[in-house]
């Protein structure tokens, strides 16, 4: 909605993860060595001598890997850093003290990292550093909103990797970091525990994992459905093998599943409920992928019983700009490719660009053909104002497997 990507309650002024984890072994999770023999044996050899050898054989072939031993650091290369329970460790800081929490993340697995803290007004950041191979490298951190701060990561494949979780309070609080291990893999579809709520891992290396995150990204924001998390992180890996730009997700649910902005007393959509809905910025034809507008804006202020959408920014017929039909016709095709998409939100003016965007993709054999009436069945890519700077997409709540294995539900409506 129309605060989005302005940064309006945006967290961190300080840093940046666009260029964490370049040196990453597991980042061969995204060539086609990721899921091959490389990915079983790192996750198996772990840190031992067998698993270095069988480990090293993935890294090759997965291309960008290197050696899977170098993924647990030395226990002294962060001194004063505790070792994380799973689950709850209990934070007590008195003002300008820092705490450290070292956890090593398993091949394959998600790693959420969950402070809840009082008092609720305390400042607060949260950082994730990932080990290189010789030192701590900084994944992201978070630092708004009350009471809460999440951060997540996933290490693809290859070996364990040794992170750390830093909580720097300016003013004293008690609260507990809760740490949630899950078992995840990437897929072009989901085949099980896909309504699992959970954060949307920050990316290892934005060039190949395809997604980036900036200050306005709200990160307590950045819970989806796994299923939702899975088509996000494939659409992005899909764009990037083909050279293009990382795009910028913004609000999917709250990390209780609520709608974002509920827990400032302010909610930022009417929908965004238990991880369904994730508004995501779109190509623009300089290869940008940056949140914007592009046409120029009337404003709607009928209400919806009389034109049947909502009210707000629409874009003036004929005025749009820079807007790339196809190539965001190839960045939705994965998505729509699940089968599990009841609804896209986009301006009808972009829509009208997306649809030959989208037959023209299909021509140059860069999405299947069979994809290509999704983008004018009025459902994929529906109208809607506010949505001339970003898709929405809206993923299926209904259980998989009730029509065939997958499904392209026909939910009722609910607005975006
Ligand atoms: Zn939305």
């Amino acid at each position: 909605m129309s605060i989005e990507g302005g940064g309006a309650t945006g967290s961190g002024a300080t840093g940046s993860g666009a260029a964490a984890g370049t040196t990453g072994g597991g980042n061969g999770g995204a060539g086609p060595g990721g899921t091959g023999p490389g990915g079983t044996g790192g996750a198996t050899g772990g840190n031992g001598g067998a698993g270095g050898t069988v480990g090293g054989a993935g890294g090759s072939i997965g291309g960008t890997g290197g050696a899977p031993s170098d993924g647990i650091a030395p226990a002294d290369t962060v001194p004063g850093a505790s070792l994380a329970q799973d689950g709850n460790n209990a934070v007590a800081l008195g003002a300008g003290e820092n705490a450290i929490y070292r956890v090593d993340v398993g091949a394959g697995e998600h790693v959420g990292f969950l402070l809840d803290f009082s008092p609720t007004g305390a400042d607060v950041v949260m950082y994730v550093d990932r080990y290189d191979g010789s030192m701590p490298d900084e994944l992201g951190l978070t630092d708004a909103g009350p009471g809460v701060r999440a951060l997540a990561v996933f290490e693809p494949s290859g070996a364990p990797r040794t992170h750390w979780v830093r909580v720097e309070a300016q003013e004293a609080l008690s609260g507990d970091l809760v740490v949630t291990r899950t078992p995840f893999a990437d897929a072009a579809t989901c085949s099980g525990d896909c309504d699992r709520l959970m954060q949307m891992p920050l990316p290892i290396d934005p060039a190949i994992d395809g997604y980036d995150w900036n200050p306005s990204t709200v990160m307590r924001y950045w819970f989806g459905r796994r299923d939702l998390i899975m088509a996000v992180r494939h659409a992005g890996q899909v764009m990037s093998q083909q050279g293009f730009v990382p795009f910028f997700p913004e609000d999917f649910s709250q990390w209780n599943g609520e709608t974002p902005g509920i827990d400032v007393g302010s909610p930022r959509h009417a929908s965004h409920q238990r991880g369904k809905d994730v508004d995501i910025s779109l190509y623009g034809e300089d290869g940008q992928a940056f949140w914007r507008s592009f046409c120029s804006i009337k404003t709607d202020s009928q209400p919806s019983s009389v034109d049947g959408d909502g009210t707000g920014r629409e874009c003036i017929d004929g005025t749009v700009s820079g807007y790339d039909g196809q190539t965001n016709a190839r960045f939705f095709a994965p998505i729509f490719a699940t089968g599990r998409v009841t609804h896209s939100f986009l301006d009808e003016e972009l829509i009208e660009q997306t649809i030959p965007g989208a037959a023209a993709a299909a021509t140059a054999g860069q999405i299947d053909g069979s994809l290509v009436p999704l983008y004018s069945d009025g459902k994929h890519l529906q109208h809607w104002p506010n949505h001339d700077n970003h898709i929405h997409v809206r993923m299926s709540e209904a259980p998989y497997g009730t029509n065939g294995s997958l499904i392209v539900s026909d939910d009722d409506f609910l607005p975006p």
